[in-house]
């Protein structure tokens, strides 16, 4: 064990690149929906580190993947293929409807890969004059300088210089924004079909309908950002599945892995005929302890216990924040879907998200938030009945000092 350097967050500004400004205290431990920092004090976790350790912290199937991976073989690169990532690879294609897969280490990179398929596959299909690629404003697709270009912020890709070009951003949710900027030269739709970062926000049944009639029209491909809201996070193992279209390309990280690196890139046979040997590559995508990892979390996720079990904490969480709600009056709505939900904070409070996340840290619970105006919640998807109370209790506290610091 590490009886070696003590270390605090004072090392943090010493040794790091300040891109992050961590929290203040120093986590070391963690069992199921709970976490514990170098005080031994402990947290109930609301944030599941973004939406990703879907099974909680060090879930034995997790834990006895990765061990048994670890005794076997830990890495080959790409000159030579693995079982795990076939078997994982299996896995997707029979649940989803997906033929292909392409593996990455990150949802920036499962996307880059989608943007540059959906590039080559317009080039040799139709002709470089179709290289358009559309997203929406406050999306989020990752922090590559492509994925973070066709994200609609351009806050985030704006200061390092000139840009990759052939980018457009229109408004979420608003079908004749997008119709007006669709043509023949559109190559590709990027979407989250429920948005995270940009404030947990749904796209509506017709939206997205629409979308994929557009792009149908225009012989656009359609991809689905689903690094966010895919792998259960929604009760389904796929959001895409409850919106009634499928989308061309689907990009999935996040839960995907539990809590190991892993993303993937998931399409058709026929449009992934066009990333030809060479033409792509990644020297860990596919790497056998992500991907025996990634195998076990799927095989307890995708199960009708599970996913099922997504809707009613769901529902848990929505009731305990609308009792919340009752008491203090700081939301407008609670909404999203599944374990992927936002409290939008009402005229009172917009701007305030953050204070209500430190409140809660004090309190003994973590929590996120979507931009300023949102808190926003992403547990494990089988976080226990009792620590959804536990953690809501600490949450009311929290919210209760906010009200009072702010009245
Ligand atoms: C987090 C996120 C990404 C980026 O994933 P990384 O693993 O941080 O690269 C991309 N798209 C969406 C929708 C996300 O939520």
């Amino acid at each position: 064990m590490s009886d070696v350097m003590p270390v605090t967050r004072a090392l943090f500004d010493e040794v790091m690149v300040p891109n992050y400004n961590p929290a203040a205290i120093i986590p070391v431990r963690g069992e199921g929906s709970r976490v514990w920092d170098q005080d031994n004090r402990e947290y109930i976790d609301f944030a599941g580190g973004i939406a990703v350790s879907c099974l909680g912290h060090c879930h034995p199937a997790m834990v006895n993947a990765l061990t048994e991976q670890a005794n076997k073989l830990w890495h080959l690169s790409n000159v030579l293929t693995n079982e795990p990532a076939l078997r994982l690879a299996k896995k997707l294609t029979d649940a989803t409807f997906a033929e292909r897969v392409y593996f990455a280490n990150s949802g920036a990179e499962a996307n880059e890969a989608a943007l540059k398929l959906a590039r080559r596959y317009a080039l040799e299909v139709h002709g470089e004059e179709k290289q358009e690629i559309i997203a929406f404003h406050k999306g989020f697709h990752g922090r590559t300088f492509f994925t973070v270009t066709v994200g609609g912020q351009a806050a985030y890709s704006d200061g390092f210089g000139p840009k990759p070009g052939g980018v457009q951003h229109v408004e979420f949710n608003n079908l004749e924004s997008l119709a007006a900027v669709m043509s023949d030269k559109t190559c590709a739709v990027m979407i989250e079909p429920l948005q995270g970062e940009g404030g947990v926000v749904p796209g509506t049944k017709e939206f997205l309908k629409g979308v994929r009639e557009l792009c149908d029209k225009h012989n656009a491909v359609l991809i689905f950002d689903e690094v966010q809201s895919g792998f259960g996070r929604t009760g389904t193992l796929y959001a895409y599945e409850q919106t009634g279209i499928t989308p061309d390309i689907l990009t999935t990280a996040k839960a995907l892995g539990g809590g190991f690196p892993i993303g993937a890139m998931l399409t058709t046979a026929e449009i992934a005929a066009h990333l030809k040997p060479g033409t792509h590559g990644s020297t860990y995508g596919g790497n056998p302890l992500a991907c025996a990892v990634s195998e076990a979390v799927m095989d307890v996720v995708n199960t009708k216990e599970v996913l099922a079990g997504v809707k009613d904490r769901e529902q848990w969480f929505r009731d305990a924040l609308q009792k919340i709600n009752d008491k203090y009056d700081v939301f407008e709505e609670v909404r999203g879907q599944g374990l992927l939900l936002g409290a939008a904070l009402n005229e009172k409070y917009k701007g305030k998200a953050r204070e209500f996340l430190v409140a809660g840290a004090e309190a003994g619970v973590m929590v996120l938030v979507a931009g300023m105006d949102v808190i926003r919640f992403t547990p494990s998807l089988v976080i226990p009945e009792t620590d959804i109370a536990q953690g809501m209790a600490r949450f009311e506290e929290a919210v209760a000092k906010v009200v009072a610091a702010n009245s």
